[in-house]
Parts: structure tokens; C-alpha cells; sequence
């Protein structure tokens, strides 16, 4: 029998909680990832990323994956078992946003570089990356 840590368990809670979302639901058949626009520049394909959740392993949460996934929504259109794995992913960057965990600390970015930035790409850099 396969015992989830407690860890695990409030992981595949908080992504159920937030993306409203059913990680179990997926086959695992690899539509999300082959559609993906970002994939290239993913270290998990989202089809692995969906899996981890479901394990309630870690390294979901730490996978560079998350950050780049664009929102593009085609993984979520493309599923066969109607997962929105855009949902997802959004929800694992909400719980390390809301630990305090952000790709693109405000602080570091340098003040050079805000003014040439456009102030959309800005905010909407800053909405996805920074808590
Ligand atoms: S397309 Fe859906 S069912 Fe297939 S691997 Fe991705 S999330 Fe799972
Ligand atoms: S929403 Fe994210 S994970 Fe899904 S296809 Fe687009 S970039 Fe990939």
C-alpha cells in the first residue's frame, strides 16, 4: 500500500482547494505537454508536472515549469479528461507566492530597467511573479 506523507496530502488539498482541479483525473497521456507552447524551455512537461501533483511530491512547487507556463490555455482546451492544467500550475505558483516564494522579486529588478519596460508587460510580469 502507498502511504502519502502528511506534506503530500495537504499539497494535492491546497491545488484541488485552489485550482478546483482533480489531479487524479489524468491518464497521463501526454496531450498537455505535446500542444504546450513552452515546453522548450520547461525542465517538467506539464503532463509530469500534473503527476507530481498527484504524488503530492515537492518538487512541483520548486520545478521551473510553473513560472514559465504562459497561461496559453491550450493544455487546457487540448485535455481529454477536461483537466485545466493552466489552472493548475497557476495554483501551484499561488502557494509558493503566498509562502513568500516569487520568481521575480520586485527589489531585483534593476531601476534602470523599469523605466524602458512597458508598463503592461510590467504588471503583468509582476502579477504572475512577485507576491
Ligand atoms: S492532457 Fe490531461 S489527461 Fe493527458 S496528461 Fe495532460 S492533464 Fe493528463
Ligand atoms: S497553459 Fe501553460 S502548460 Fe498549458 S500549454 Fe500553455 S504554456 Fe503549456
Amino acid at each position: 500500500m502507498f502511504l502519502r506523507s502528511k506534506g503530500s496530502e495537504e499539497l494535492i488539498g491546497r491545488v484541488k482547494e485552489i485550482s478546483g482541479q482533480d489531479p487524479h483525473l489524468c491518464m497521463q497521456c501526454g496531450t498537455c505537454g505535446g500542444n504546450c507552447t513552452a515546453r522548450e524551455f520547461m525542465d517538467f512537461l506539464p503532463r509530469q508536472v500534473v503527476r507530481m501533483v498527484q504524488l503530492g511530491d515537492a518538487r512541483a512547487l520548486r520545478c521551473r515549469s510553473i513560472w514559465i507556463c504562459s497561461t496559453c490555455l491550450l493544455c487546457t482546451v487540448r485535455c481529454p479528461r477536461g483537466i485545466d492544467v493552466a489552472r493548475m500550475m497557476e495554483a501551484l505558483r499561488v502557494i509558493n507566492l503566498r509562502r513568500g516564494r516569487e520568481a521575480l522579486p520586485v527589489a531585483k529588478i534593476p531601476a534602470g530597467l523599469l523605466g524602458q519596460v512597458p508598463q503592461m508587460a510590467l504588471v503583468g510580469g509582476l502579477r504572475k511573479l512577485s507576491a
